[in-house]
């Protein structure tokens, strides 16, 4: 491991950060704030810094995951459910590590860079279009000197412009709409149809987004939109020119500290190539990343509530991510908003230090509780897969909103749009200015209308078991959608076609997990079962292939 990311120095970092508590104390004098900023801030980079080293490592490891059969023999479909589960990681900050270490793969040059801590995450995600082949090593050059919104801009001209739909940067929001009892049952019915349209697995958004799509296809379109804000903020204007003069007058903030870089852990070729070790390695990674992230998280909370950016001649929180640390700044809000969190709840800190909760349960259960209710969820948490806890605080939450007589869906932006466009929609088909309520109910019972006659055709034999299944594969941690019902005891081995012998379960772990001996699952359906993952028993040809025929 490399010397930056040694117990003892994060040992020393968390010990300097300890020396400020939060809520830090009314300082009246200017001078002694941007005192106080610029000490957060030389803690806070470095231990980035170290953060985003391991980080580069867990995104190699999870690549190697994708090889081959070895996601499977751990027992998962895909890398991002295994992140949740197992690293506590969310799976979309998985996949986007996984993928960045997949397109380094091409890029020596800039990977190299990367590994060492010369060029940040965000600054390899800003040049990687434009860093192939001849052209790799001027643009990893750029990068090791250039600040994001430079290297962006650059690489926006000429051909292999950038991806603008890569940045992660993207803000959501909650989309409501005030509903009578009548209002809300229709829009949940439409919801439901959409759901066995769209997958099972699918947020909630993809199905306000299929309905909204139909309403739109099948009427006229609004004379006048007054645009979203009705339903959610206005998206913040990204001062672009403001930043660029800031760069430029503070030479890119050089009366900041600027520490060593720190060089990603090595795992060797051995820990990659055998899967038990990999698992072992990313599990460690994770648990190292952990401690990284609890001196993390307060150093954030400190240089936020201090204004720090601000103070440091940054145009926004956004920008201080971005360009300081080389984070998203959608990462570091999470993070500071589970800090401020467990503040509240102290109980749910001492239970993530004692590894009983993961950081990702640790972020279910913080929305959620107070101090009355904490012990009980994290215990609930410790009995079920990150997934299944998900599951039941959402429907929870949905039913609270359905008591208050509101409709909720918490989306990206861009949706706020389509959304404001099929209200508008319905409002022009009324002939008259109508309520968001009423305008979610016409958009429902025009999705009900074409939509409904054709699910309730689409029978299958097995289409008893998916239901009560709520169409979702039952493998502890799996997320997605079932496709098959599967004979706990096989029909061979005199396995009967009772419910309560089927399961439902996606087809990747149906065939690849289940049928392949990864996963073992015995008893009753659907309370009574237990579950063995990646348990690696050593596949009989035999078996497996007369197993294959069975549903
Ligand atoms: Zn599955």
């Amino acid at each position: 491991m490399s010397e930056a990311l040694e117990p003892s120095r994060l040992h020393a970092l968390g010990a300097a950060a300890a020396l400020m508590p939060w809520p830090l104390p009314r300082e009246p004098d200017e001078a002694v704030c941007q005192q106080a900023a610029r000490v957060i801030d030389a803690l806070l980079v470095r231990v980035a810094r170290g953060r985003g080293a391991i980080d580069v490592a867990i995104g190699e490891a999870l690549d190697e995951l994708t090889v081959g059969d070895r996601k499977s023999r751990l027992g998962y479909s895909n890398i991002g459910d295994y992140a949740r589960e197992v690293l506590g990681i969310a799976a979309s900050t998985a996949y986007k590590m996984g993928r960045l270490a997949r397109k380094l793969r091409e890029r020596p040059l800039l990977r190299a860079a990367v590994r060492a801590g010369e060029v940040s995450i965000r600054a390899a995600e800003a040049v990687l279009p434009k860093a192939l082949g001849e052209e790799e090593a001027k643009w990893v050059e750029l990068a090791r000197i250039g600040t994001v919104r430079g290297l962006k801009a650059a690489a926006k001209k000429g051909p292999g412009a950038l991806d603008e739909n890569a940045t992660d940067d993207e803000k959501w929001g909650p989309i409501r709409a005030r509903v009578s009892p009548e209002q809300r049952a229709l829009a949940d019915e439409a919801m439901e149809v959409a759901r066995k349209l769209v997958g099972a697995a699918e947020s909630r958004w993809k199905l306000l987004e299929a309905l909204c799509d139909e309403y739109v296809g099948g009427h006229a379109p609004p004379d006048f939109l007054g645009g979203p804000d009705e339903l959610v903020a206005a998206r913040r204007e990204e001062l672009d020119g403001l930043k660029e003069w800031l760069e430029q007058e503070s030479e890119q903030w050089a009366f900041l500290d600027e520490p060593d870089a720190v060089a990603a852990p090595v795992l060797s070729d051995d820990d990659v190539t055998d899967i038990a070790r990999l698992d072992e390695g990313l599990r460690r990674l994770a648990k190292l990343r952990e401690r990284w992230d609890e001196v993390f998280g307060h150093l954030a909370l400190l240089l936020r509530s201090a204004d720090g950016p601000r103070r440091l001649g940054f145009a926004s929180f956004q920008h201080y991510t971005t360009e300081r640390l080389g984070m998203a700044v959608r990462s570091v809000e999470q993070r500071i908003a589970l800090e401020r969190d467990l503040y509240e709840l102290p109980k749910l800190r001492e239970a993530m230090r004692a590894g009983r909760v993961s950081y990702e349960k640790a972020r279910l259960i913080a929305r959620e509780a107070d101090q009355g209710s904490v012990e009980a969820l994290i215990q609930r948490a410790e009995k079920v897969p990150c997934i299944d806890l998900r599951r039941e605080l959402e429907d929870k939450e949905q039913a609270q909103l359905c008591a208050r007589g509101e409709f909720e869906v918490w989306a990206p932006y861009r949706i706020s749009g389509l959304v404001a466009f099929a209200f508008g929609a319905a409002r022009k088909a009324a002939g008259r200015w109508i309520r968001t309520g009423e305008c979610l109910a016409r958009i429902a019972a025009h999705f009900l209308e074409v939509w409904k006659p054709v699910v309730e055709r689409r029978g299958t034999p097995s289409r008893r078991i998916l239901e009560r299944d709520r169409g979702l594969c039952r493998v502890p941690g799996c997320s997605r959608a079932a496709d098959h019902a599967h004979h706990i005891r096989f029909r061979s081995a005199g396995g009967s076609d009772d419910p309560s012998n089927q399961i439902s379960l996606c087809a990747a772990l149906h065939l690849h997990g289940v049928h392949m001996g990864w996963i073992r699952v015995t008893g009753t359906a659907p309370d009574g079962l237990s579950w063995e993952l990646g348990i690696a028993a050593p596949r009989r040809e035999g078996r497996a292939m007369a197993a294959g025929r069975e549903g």
